[in-house]
């Protein structure tokens, strides 16, 4: 049996895991699979680059040939993987066939597509590689209108940025829920991070879905469907879509292997077939998907350690999440999705601390907002790891 690892993507999860092997064992050969051009590039960068002025080539860290030498793999570009035969250790690839050792699953996750209708509904982008925002970046040339739907961490993040890269763009963003990052903080930090956003320009249409584009002779007419009457409708010359992704599990699933929101895998981050590992946004950890850099991080250096022969669960430390947008410093860091508690806000005119505590009272999670995110350092060390 061939002794290669094989890891199927090249984003931060899957290069970030052949850089920790490596640090470890230089002589295992590894094979990594790249549906896309297979340059390495920082994607979180990706929603604040146009401010910075930063063209999809400039964003680009390591060319695919160095990455591969740096890292001693074989990197196969522009191919993509179309099957996996776990019983025959065995990939199925556009290039042909790949046989395997281990088989690490690194393949990312797709932006949700909202059913929208419509005849404009195919001219809505959504950003999340570089090629993507190559495209954007593109399509944005002599628009000065638009809109973001989703008021989540994305899509305020490219509101802000298109607000700081040029005085010509108008910015409003759509969101059926009443704040926004509705999912990061709680109501006075998410009022007052508002605020400050709508300064800086940005106009929120939110508890306001938009469930119909429009063609309107060259711009995009959205259509605000609440109580299912049309109420109102807003023009746009280009509309980004964020509202999240879905982890990429088609593979998995047509393998055979448990699936559940993510790719499910223990803390080893072994699948249900022990051969297979999987990590990133397309891992399902314990339950739990955590589309986060530092989380990844840490799968990738507990994966390297399995792979080389020394089975090691992946441990979380307290991981704060910045919101890159300069009009509002922020910073969260959530507690588990599946721990009950409060959160306790304090709010002056600088800004808002809130603390999740659980029922013990305990401190579980954070949320800062303007001049209160100067605790981050101390909070974060007091609080406890996940898993
Ligand atoms: C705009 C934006 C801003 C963000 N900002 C932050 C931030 O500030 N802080 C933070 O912590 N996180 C942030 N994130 C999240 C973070 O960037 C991601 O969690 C992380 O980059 C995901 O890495 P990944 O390797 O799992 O997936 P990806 O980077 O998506 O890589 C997936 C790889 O799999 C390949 N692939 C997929 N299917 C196949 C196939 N069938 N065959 C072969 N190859 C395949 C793809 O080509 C690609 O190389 C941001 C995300 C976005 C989109």
């Amino acid at each position: 049996m061939s002794e290669t690892i094989v890891i199927i993507g090249s984003g931060l999860a899957g290069i970030t895991v052949a850089r920790e092997l490596r640090r470890i064992e230089r002589e295992r050969p590894v094979v990594v699979v790249s549906a896309d051009d297979g340059g390495f590039y920082s994607k979180p960068g990706l929603s604040n680059a146009l401010a910075a002025g930063k063209s999809a080539a400039q964003l680009l860290l390591t060319p695919p040939a160095q990455l591969a030498a740096q890292l001693g793999v074989e990197l196969r570009a522009h191919t993509r993987v179309e099957r996996i035969l776990p019983a025959e250790h065995l990939l199925q690839t556009g290039a042909g066939p790949l046989p395997y050792r281990k088989l690490v699953l690194a393949m990312g996750a797709h932006p949700i597509r909202l059913p929208l209708r419509g005849d404009g509904a195919g001219r809505v982008l959504s950003v999340n590689n570089l090629a993507d925002y190559a495209a954007f970046r593109c399509a944005l040339d002599g628009k000065s209108r638009l809109a973001i739907l989703g008021a989540g961490l994305i899509g305020c993040e490219f509101a802000n940025d298109l607000l700081a890269a040029g005085a010509e763009f108008e910015v409003e963003v759509f969101d059926p829920a009443p704040q926004p990052l509705g999912r990061l903080l709680p109501p006075k930090a998410a009022a007052f991070f508002r605020e400050r956003l709508e300064a800086a320009g940005v106009r929120f249409h939110l508890a306001t879905g938009i469930d119909e584009v429009r063609e309107d002779g060259g711009r995009l007419r959205l259509m605000d469907g609440r109580a299912g009457a049309h109420t109102a409708t807003h023009t746009a010359d280009l509309v980004l879509s964020a509202v999240g992704l879905s982890p990429a599990v088609e593979l998995a699933r047509a393998a055979g292997l448990a699936v559940g929101r993510g790719i499910r895998v223990d803390r080893t981050l072994a699948s249900s077939d022990p051969d297979i590992h999987a990590l990133g946004d397309c891992a399902e950890v314990e339950g739990r998907v955590l589309p986060f850099v530092v989380p990844i991080m840490q799968q990738a250096r507990a994966l390297a350690k399995t792979l080389a022969g020394n089975p090691t669960e992946v441990v979380y430390p307290a991981m704060p999440v910045v919101v890159k947008t300069p009009a509002c410093a922020a910073v969260v860091c959530p507690p588990p999705p599946d721990v009950h508690g409060v959160w306790r806000e304090q709010a002056d005119a600088g800004g808002v601390r809130a603390l999740f505590e659980d029922a013990a009272g305990t401190a579980i999670g954070f949320a800062l907002v303007g001049g209160a995110v100067r605790e981050k350092q101390a909070l974060s060390a007091k609080m406890p790891a996940w898993l």
